[in-house]
């Protein structure tokens, strides 16, 4: 952060979606240091010296989009049982899995979050649950990754306790023991939390699943988190497979074992959440407990539809995700905006989810799962300056309307992405690593980790 004094953007001409407040046809917006110092239409009024000038001319500027759900090391890992179920998938997976070291992470992290920052990501969580012994410090090495991108970021300190000899689905090697995870997870917070207005770190704490995770891990992680201020987040809901077994082994549905744990609050979100009962939509509304929807994900693995309308009709928070690599191969978060907005038509109809709501999702609902609504999320003065700015010209240019020409077909390019004032991306290509070196890095994490196996 040591050029944070010099930052100074004034992007004008664009058309500007601020998300929050009314849409600026052609406008402006001034960023000093790391914040939005202004924004409006017309000119800038007052252009700081020896700013950066952007010509928005046929651009439209959002929020930079905020990514609620990932596991970063599975872009080393893509591919695996293409045609499979939730279950068929983690059972070819976590064999795999279980070779992996910081190496492979930090080269899956790498190549994953330069992808996230070329679709439009300028804040994004990672689920990371898997630490075989004696590999290095994967958490570490995540952060790392993340620190060479330029995102801001937001690790969960995932876990699994519960192998098969206990009941779970995971084979008993991938698991680890319920006190060495809380040490683990305290002392990640401990090093990496940073809770400061614009901080580019904040650990959550994140068990993995009711099939991999015993209910008094479930129980003691809550009080870790709560003790220390630190937001929860774990998968769940996700298949018909895992209401069945959470119907043999606990006897309740999902949701209502996780609710019994005292795990619905204002200070947890939620990976997925597509099979819900109505009851449980009115839960997550009372609660404030937030939803990462993942389109494409639950797509790939036939996991079904989620209730995004419902839910956000009866007032819970929603954002969106891209899911691991694994399981969504490659999927680009802003493709994720249109994906959304496809499936609740194909469940609900055409008016379900409109371009302008499916961006909020993406920008301000995120926000609000990762409890970061008065700092990112929307373009507004004394907000961090995380602005994507699109290029609306060539084939895009037949469609008048900017927001259905960057939500309903293909995503346009990138003229700049700015986190934090910094500039990551410019016309497509990354300014902090560069595109050639991150693609390198994913694709010899791969290699690595199939050769390891
Ligand atoms: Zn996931």
């Amino acid at each position: 952060m040591g050029d944070l004094a010099v930052r100074r953007v004034v992007i004008e001409n664009a058309y500007i979606t601020p998300v929050v407040g009314e849409e600026i046809p052609c406008g402006h917006i001034v960023v000093e240091g790391d914040r939005i110092a202004a924004v409006g239409p017309g000119p800038a009024a007052a252009v700081p010296e020896g700013a950066d000038r952007v010509d928005g001319s046929g651009c439209l500027a959002t929020p930079g989009l905020v990514n609620t759900h990932h596991h970063l090391y599975q872009w080393a890992a893509q591919g695996v049982m293409p045609d499979g179920t939730l279950f068929e998938w983690l059972m070819a997976s976590y064999r795999l899995w279980a070779r992996l070291d910081a190496e492979v992470v930090s080269g899956a992290a790498t190549a994953g979050l330069a992808w996230l920052a070329k679709s439009g990501c300028t804040t994004s969580t990672d689920h990371h649950y898997v630490f075989p012994r004696g590999r290095g410090d994967l958490f570490e090495a995540e952060i790392d990754a993340a620190r060479r991108v330029g995102l801001r970021f937001h690790p969960c300190r995932g876990s699994m306790d519960r192998g098969r000899s206990q009941g779970g689905l995971p084979p008993d090697d991938v698991v680890e023991d319920a006190d060495e995870i809380l040490r683990a997870t305290e002392e990640a917070i401990q090093k990496f939390h940073d809770p400061s207005f614009g901080s580019m770190l904040r650990v959550g704490v994140a068990p993995c699943s009711p099939f991999s995770v015993s209910g008094d891990l479930m129980i003691r992680s809550a009080e870790l988190a709560r003790s220390h201020g630190v937001r929860l987040h774990t998968h769940i809901a996700e298949t018909a497979d895992e209401d069945e077994h959470c119907r043999e082994q606990f006897g309740m549905l999902p949701v209502e074992y996780l609710d019994g744990l005292g795990w619905l609050g204002p200070d947890v979100w939620l990976a997925h959440c597509v099979h819900l009962t109505d009851k449980d939509v009115r839960r997550f509304a009372e609660t404030g407990t937030g939803v990462a929807h993942c389109p494409s994900s639950n797509g790939r693995l036939g996991a079904g539809i989620a209730r995004v309308a419902d839910l956000l009709r009866a007032g819970a928070p929603v954002g969106l995700g891209v899911d691991g690599a694994a399981s969504s191969e490659m999927t680009p978060l802003a493709g994720e905006i249109r994906m959304a907005m496809l499936m609740q038509r194909a469940r609900y109809g055409p008016s379900a989810l409109t371009a302008r709501r499916a961006l909020e999702l993406a920008t301000i609902g995120g926000a609000g799962c990762l409890g970061r609504a008065a700092e990112i999320g929307s373009l507004e003065a004394g907000k961090l300056a995380d602005i994507a700015l699109w290029r609306l010209g060539g084939f895009h240019a037949a469609i008048d309307d900017p927001v259905v020409a960057f939500a309903y077909g293909q995503t346009p390019p990138l003229a700049r992405l700015l986190v934090g004032g910094r500039t990551v991306v410019e016309d497509g290509e990354l300014r902090t690593v560069s595109d050639a070196a991150a693609a390198e890095a994913g694709a010899r994490a791969h290699r690595r980790l199939l050769g390891a196996a």
